[in-house]
C-alpha cells in the first residue's frame, strides 16, 4: 500500500498536473490560410468548370489542415497537410502540376518553418520527390541542415522515407503547352519583332499564373507555422531557385510575430526579403499584421515586384494581399466556415 502511495505521489500527481497545464494551454482559436498562387488569372481563360475545380481543390486542402487543427494538432502538421493536398492536384504549380524548366524538366522547391522554435527545412531543385514539402519537413526534422539542393537533397529525403515519383508522374499536357509557349516567346524576343512580341507577350501573360502553393496557420497552443511549395517559373534556366524555399524571402514563421507564405516573381521577393520584412515590421516596429503587410506590399511594388502573400499572426488576425489580378486563396477558422476566393 505504501508503495502504491509512493507511485501515486511521485508519478501520477505530477503527470496529471502537467497534463492539466497542457490542456489549459488549449485555446479556442485556430486559423488556417492557404494560397494556390497569384497572377493574371484572366476571367476569359478561367471557365466556370475550371473555377469550380480550383475552388473545390482549395476547399479540400483547407479541410485537410482544419481536421488537424480542430482536433488539437499542431500548426506545422496542418500547413504540411494542406500543402501536400495541393501538391497532389494537377491544378497548381507544385508537386504533380509543376511547370517545366528550360530543359523540359520539373524542378521543384519547398520550405516549411515552425514559428515555435524557428526550426525550418527546405529543398530546392528536386525532380523526383512526389511531395517536395514532405522532403522539406524531413530536412527540418531529421537532418542537421536547413537547406538541401538537387540530387543530394533528393538522396537524403528518399533515405528518410520520402515518396519517389518518376518524372512521368509530373507530366501534364497543360504545363507542357505553357512551356512550349514560353520557349516560343524567347525566340520572338531575340527577333525584336514588336508585332510578334505583342502577341507573345499576351501568351506570356497567360503563363504568368504563379501557381505556387502555400499555407500558414495558428494552432490552439498559439504556435504559428508556414509552408510553401513550387515548381518555380516556366522555362527557368541554369538551376534557377526562387523565393519559395528561401527562409525569410518566400516563407517565414515566428511565434513572436507572424507566419507568411508568398507567391510571385521570386527574384523580387528574395531582394525584398518579403516574408521576414512583414515579421520584422511587427517585431521591431510594433505594427499590426495588416499595417505590416501593407507597408511590405508598397516596398515590393517600389522594386517592381508582383504577386501576393498570406499571413497570420499570434492573435489570429490574417491577411491575404496581392497586387495581381487575382490570387487563389482560402481561409478557415475555429468559428468561421471555409471561405474561398480567386479575385
Ligand atoms: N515564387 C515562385 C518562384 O519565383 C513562383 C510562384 O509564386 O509561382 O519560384
Amino acid at each position: 500500500m505504501n508503495f502504491l502511495k509512493f507511485i501515486f505521489v511521485i508519478f501520477i500527481i505530477p503527470f496529471s498536473a502537467v497534463f492539466a497545464q497542457e490542456n489549459q494551454k488549449i485555446k479556442e482559436k485556430y486559423v488556417l490560410v492557404i494560397h494556390g498562387g497569384a497572377g493574371t488569372i484572366s476571367k476569359s481563360s478561367l471557365t466556370p468548370e475550371l473555377e469550380k475545380e480550383y475552388k473545390s481543390a482549395l476547399k479540400e486542402a483547407l479541410k485537410c489542415g482544419q481536421n488537424i487543427l480542430d482536433t488539437g494538432g499542431l500548426a506545422i502538421t496542418a500547413v504540411e497537410a494542406a500543402v501536400k493536398y495541393m501538391e497532389d492536384s494537377p491544378l497548381f504549380n507544385a508537386g504533380k502540376g509543376s511547370v517545366f524548366n528550360h530543359d523540359g524538366v520539373n524542378e521543384m522547391d519547398a520550405c516549411i518553418m515552425n514559428g515555435k522554435d524557428l526550426t525550418c527545412g527546405a529543398v530546392a531543385g528536386v525532380t523526383n520527390l512526389k511531395n517536395p514539402i514532405e522532403g522539406a519537413r524531413l530536412v527540418k526534422d531529421s537532418s542537421k541542415y536547413v537547406f538541401l539542393y538537387g540530387d543530394g537533397a533528393q538522396e537524403f529525403c528518399l533515405s528518410k522515407g520520402a515518396t519517389y515519383a518518376d518524372s512521368s508522374y509530373f507530366f501534364t499536357d497543360f504545363r507542357w503547352k505553357q512551356y512550349i509557349k514560353a520557349r516560343e516567346k524567347d525566340t520572338m524576343i531575340l527577333d525584336h519583332d514588336t508585332t510578334s512580341l505583342n502577341y507573345n507577350y499576351k501568351a506570356l501573360e497567360e503563363i504568368e499564373k504563379f501557381g505556387t502553393v502555400g499555407a500558414v496557420a495558428l494552432d490552439r497552443y498559439g504556435n504559428l507555422a508556414a509552408a510553401t511549395s513550387t515548381g518555380g517559373l516556366t522555362n527557368k534556366e541554369y538551376n534557377r531557385i526562387g523565393d519559395s524555399p528561401i527562409v525569410g524571402a518566400g516563407t517565414y514563421a515566428s511565434n513572436r510575430s507572424c507566419a507568411v507564405s508568398c507567391t510571385g516573381k521570386g527574384e523580387f521577393f528574395i531582394r525584398g526579403t518579403v516574408a521576414r520584412d512583414i515579421a520584422a515590421r511587427m517585431e521591431f516596429g510594433s505594427l499590426d499584421l495588416n499595417e505590416a503587410c501593407e507597408k511590405t506590399m508598397t516596398r515590393l511594388e517600389k522594386i517592381g515586384g508582383s504577386g501576393g502573400f498570406i499571413a497570420v499572426d499570434k492573435r489570429g488576425n490574417f491577411s491575404m494581399m496581392f497586387n495581381t489580378k487575382g490570387m487563389y486563396r482560402g481561409v478557415v477558422t475555429n468559428d468561421k466556415k471555409a471561405s474561398i476566393k480567386i479575385y
